[in-house]
């Protein structure tokens, strides 16, 4: 309640500032170790270790009305799981990410598998030897004779630089504009020669019959849900979480020793030096009175006509028993929440001039997907946030409550 009166008051400062200008100074109202903006993985993780292992008191805000960050899930009107912001599946080699983790949920074991729709055809992606057999009406019998089909196919790229050379030189181009060409397009608003290559090289190629999208160690849903695990990770005495709060609008109001930023960097400096390209989605979540929808969490469209990239059913992540389904189909755009950094060479030089600036702000963590610009997976974040702290903690003093 103190927090809320504190922020209103803000606000209430920041239009009066417009007409009036109020210079006298302001004392600060409340003390925290440490603010922490974004209540995603990485502020979430951060404000968890530095809380409980630091003994620092913290305030965690965000700007949306919960915490988890993109990885929010609740139940719909029908009481059907649904994650508000497309589908997270947790997959990772991190023995240490994984343990973390698991001491604030239990898990479903769960492994990915992705179809898509070619024609009116689905098959596996990513592409594997049974892809192959059903497009191409084969009977490709082992690795050796897929591979050497997918070689038969492969077009040589001197330098392999992009997003295209990539795919093109491991399964030539009829694959490739079956398959990353058009989802590409869709997903990035660019052609994938003017994309990094990192982004298509997330997706293998597979010469066995494996149909799962991630062959990582660790593979598991949170068994309650993730809104559920962030949160028991920020229930803790020291931290005290505000939703549907600006990052303004309690900076000035707040004294705090350090600060740990989770948004955009490009946001954080007054776009001094122009807008860091994002992309965006928006979904469109339905629910139907029927059980299942398709025979797997995702249906992939690589044409470039349909508008949507995919379709998730959330009951195959997530195991619910119930009457109805929920999916979600994502339409990529422009405008909207900053979603997914774009991995350009341009992009990344833009990022640097701001990493420059965030040099020079050593009381400052810029941690996250946003804060750092890289377009990295829920583990990667977990894992870049727990290195953060480890670099943190020693210069921290245990803080004594009074
Ligand atoms: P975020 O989750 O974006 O959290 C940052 C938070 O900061 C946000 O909640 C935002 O509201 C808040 N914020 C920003 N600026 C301010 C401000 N000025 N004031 C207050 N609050 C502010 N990863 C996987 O591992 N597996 C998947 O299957 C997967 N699927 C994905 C699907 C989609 C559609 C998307 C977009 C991402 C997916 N990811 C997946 C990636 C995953 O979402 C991210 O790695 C992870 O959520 C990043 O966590 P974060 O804390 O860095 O950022
Ligand atoms: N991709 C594609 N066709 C597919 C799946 C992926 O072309 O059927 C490309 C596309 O460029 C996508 C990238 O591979 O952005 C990475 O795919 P991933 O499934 O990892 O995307 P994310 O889950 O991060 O949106």
């Amino acid at each position: 309640i103190r927090m809320n009166a504190l922020i209103e008051r803000a606000a209430v400062a920041r239009t009066k500032a417009v007409s009036t200008p109020d210079r006298r100074p302001k004392a600060p109202l409340a003390h925290y170790d440490v603010l922490i903006v974004g209540a995603g993985f990485a502020g979430s993780v951060l404000a968890e270790r530095l809380a409980s292992e630091s003994g620092q008191r913290v305030l965690i805000v965000d700007r949306r009305p919960h915490v988890g960050g993109n990885a929010f899930d609740r139940l719909d009107h029908t009481g059907v799981m649904i994650h508000q912001y497309g589908p997270h599946i947790f997959h990772t080699n991190s023995a240490e990410v994984f343990a973390y983790l698991s001491r604030f949920t239990r898990w479903r074991p769960y492994e990915h598998r992705v179809l898509a729709q070619v024609g009116e055809t689905l098959v596996p992606m990513p592409i594997n030897r049974t892809t192959l057999n059903i497009l191409f009406g084969l009977d490709l019998q082992n690795d050796e004779q897929a591979a050497g089909f997918l070689a038969s196919r492969a077009e040589p790229v001197s330098v392999v630089r992009t997003s295209e050379d990539v795919v093109v030189s491991a399964i030539g181009r009829e694959l490739y504009e079956t398959f990353f060409r058009g989802y590409t397009r869709k997903q990035w608003g660019l052609d994938p020669s003017q994309l990094d290559k990192s982004v298509t090289s997330r997706v293998p190629t597979r010469t066995n019959t494996d149909d799962r999208y991630f062959t990582d160690t660790f593979q598991a849903m949170p068994l309650d849900g993730y809104t559920a695990m962030f949160e028991r990770m920020l229930d803790h005495e020291n931290i005290e979480v505000r939703t549907g709060v600006e990052y303004r609008d309690v900076a000035r109001m707040v004294a705090h020793d350090r600060l740990v930023f989770t948004g955009p960097i490009d946001e954080f400096f007054d776009y001094r030096y122009g807008r860091l390209p994002y992309r965006s989605l928006k979904f469109r979540h339905e629910t139907h009175p029927q059980e299942t929808f398709q025979p797997v969490a995702n249906v992939n469209f690589p044409d470039e006509a349909t508008p949507f990239t995919r379709i998730t059913e959330y009951k195959h992540l997530t195991g619910q028993m119930h009457p109805s389904t929920s999916i979600t189909y994502e339409y990529p755009t422009a405008e909207g929440d900053p979603y997914y950094p774009i991995p350009r060479p341009e992009n990344h030089a833009l990022f640097k001039r701001y990493e420059a600036l965030a040099a020079e702000r050593p009381e400052v963590s810029f941690v996250g997907r946003l804060a750092t610009y890289r377009y990295y997976n829920m583990d990667q974040v977990v894992g870049q946030a727990l290195a953060t702290y480890r670099k943190l903690a020693p210069s921290l003093k245990v803080s004594v409550s009074d």
